[in-house]
């Protein structure tokens, strides 16, 4: 606006003062036309035809047209008296031609009229003169003038527009920069200073939206802080760079370490110091600890977790669950089993002997009613015996109190003894147990008692599950250093995705359709086989029977 008003101004100023002095200009010398030259001419005409007056009467009409004309056209001072003097000799020489020559002031008056004609285009010319030098004067003044405005402009007109413009960028970058409490200060009330206005509400408003953001997340950040802290199980974080991350305060516990001083350092650099560390370190997930903690045992499993968002890796957390409070319950009910089982044998021992005492004839005769019941008192107290038998091992192997008495066994008795336990099992379903020991095998050196338990409880199982009439095959080959027992049935087998778990405490395969056992005869048996060194496996196929072996190296 100010710069198309300057010009404006410019124009509107240059047009007016030009147009103002060339008319002026113009009137001065059309003045000089109109009032003198023409009366110069006028002058000049009526002395011509004064000066023919004599030889030619016609000049008399000439020169009273030029007086007329010259009455009609007085401007100057004087002119009037000469020309009014002019018109009085005319009108006596009109009268008498003939004394032309009294009329000698006719020129004489004439010539007045012409020089005050003269005199006045001299002055006039003199004042046309003049207006032309206060045209040029007045006009270099504005020239000046508005030059001197024009480039004063120039020079700030580009600041007054770039000014606001860089300060409103410098602001925006600064924005960009997440600097949200920059601001644009802009003293005008035009549109620049309207857009820096603008331009402040919408900083004021995104600092207003990050500072409660930045509340929210740091209040968010305070709470999964407090929780982590208030953890029972110690958590470790690192980044992708094996960097601490955070420790929280039953990891400060744990590892001995302030959180404060290894945050951000290389967890190899304080491994190096710290023993714990370094075991965590080295350790895969799931891997279970024992550490002192005021000045007790305690229990931890170490789980790793990786950590990752829209698939990018960016650390891993390292949890150390404390477990000592269930191992402190299990061993109390490992206890409280190994007591019951315990205490149980000595009563169940005495109704062994009694039943077999009252199947003895000698004590007196049992009808078949009573001998059914004590059949049934028999079968149950061997039931219980042998879970009794179970939970004893249990609670032994869970104590790590199991004891091995080894020493070179032949394969074959083994065998023999195993499948002697459970003839008369195997009679009662018509089942054919086919011994298949290769011959010549050498002794193995293993605990007798607790490897012909896990062949019978293999053998029992092959009953079980095995139909009336089959046949159940118990093997014992060499194959290099080692010496491989096997016992394969025909029975039902096991589905695919039960044959990795048939060996877990207490597991039974869900339909199996066999509620007398305890889960437990498997793996006590893979307990048994592995104190010996030992390696215990299952092949089977559901629908078409089961192989269930152990191997031994020879020279144990
Ligand atoms: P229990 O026989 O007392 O239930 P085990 O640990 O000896 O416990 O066996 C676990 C489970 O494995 C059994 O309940 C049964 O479901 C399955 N199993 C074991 N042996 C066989 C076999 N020879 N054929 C089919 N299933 C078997």
């Amino acid at each position: 606006m100010l710069g198309l008003t300057f010009l404006f101004i410019v124009i509107i100023s240059f047009g007016g003062l030009g147009i103002y002095f060339v008319n002026r200009l113009s009137n001065d010398t059309g003045k000089i036309l109109k009032d003198n030259q023409i009366s110069v001419e006028y002058c000049g005409q009526m002395l011509k035809a004064l000066d023919q007056i004599q030889q030619d009467p016609d000049q008399i009409a000439v020169f009273e047209k030029n007086l007329r004309l010259e009455e009609n056209n007085i401007t100057e001072p004087g002119e009037f008296q000469a020309t009014a003097q002019v018109r009085a000799l005319f009108e006596l020489l009109k009268r008498d031609p003939a004394a032309f020559t009294q009329f000698g002031g006719m020129h004489k008056a004439i010539f007045k009229i012409d020089d005050v004609n003269e005199i006045a285009i001299i002055h006039k010319n003199a004042k046309a003169v003049a207006t032309a030098r206060q045209a040029t004067a007045w006009l270099t003044i504005i020239f000046t003038v508005l030059s001197l405005a024009a480039f004063s402009f120039v020079i700030n007109f580009p600041g007054i527009i770039s000014r606001p413009v860089k300060e409103l960028n410098a602001g925006i970058l600064e924005i960009a920069n997440k600097n949200y409490s920059a601001r644009v200060h802009l003293k005008q009330q035009d549109e620049f200073g309207r857009l820096a206005d603008t331009f402040n509400t919408m900083a004021g408003k995104l600092d207003e939206y990050e500072h409660s953001n930045l509340a929210e997340i740091k209040a968010e950040k305070g709470r999964i802080e407090a929780i982590i802290n208030k953890m029972n199980d110690g958590i470790i974080g690192f980044n992708n760079r094996n960097e601490i991350l955070f420790l929280n305060s039953a990891a400060e516990g744990l590892f001995g370490l302030k959180e404060k001083d290894i945050t951000g350092k290389y967890a190899a650099d304080i491994a190096i110091q710290n023993d714990l560390l370094r075991t965590v370190l080295q350790n895969e997930s799931s891997k279970q600890l024992k550490i002192y903690l005021d000045n007790k045992e305690s229990f931890f499993v170490q789980e790793s977790i990786s950590i990752q968002t829209d698939g990018i890796t960016w650390g891993r957390v390292v949890i150390l669950r404390n477990i000592t409070p269930y191992k402190e319950l299990d061993a109390a009910k490992t206890n409280f089993i190994a007591t019951i089982s315990h205490e149980l044998k000595i009563p169940l021992f005495a109704i062994t002997m009694s039943t077999q005492l009252l199947e003895d004839k000698r004590v007196g005769e049992l009808n078949k009613d009573q001998a059914e019941i004590l059949g049934t008192i028999t079968k149950n107290t061997e039931r219980l015996l042998k879970i009794t038998g179970e939970l004893l091992n249990l609670s032994q192997i869970e104590t790590g109190q199991i004891q091995l008495k080894k020493e070179p066994v032949l394969p074959e008795i083994l065998v023999i003894k195993a499948v002697q336990a459970v003839k008369q099992q195997a009679a009662q379903k018509n089942i054919v147990i086919q011994e298949a020991v290769a011959k010549n095998l050498p002794p193995v050196n293993l605990d007798d008692e607790k490897t012909v338990w896990v062949l019978i409880n293999f053998l029992n199982n092959a009953i079980k599950f095995s139909s009336e009439g089959s046949t159940i095959i118990i093997k014992a080959v060499k194959e290099k250093d080692i010496v491989q027992f096997s016992v394969i049935d025909q029975g039902r087998g096991i589905e695919e995705q039960y044959v990795s778990r048939v060996f877990d405490k207490y597991f039974q395969v869900p339909g199996s359709n066999e509620k007398s056992g305890t889960g437990l005869g498997l793996s006590i048996s893979k307990e048994f086989i592995e104190a010996q060194g030992g390696k215990i496996w299952v092949n089977s196929n559901f629908g078409e029977g089961s192989a269930f072996g152990f191997n031994i190296l020879i020279n144990t």
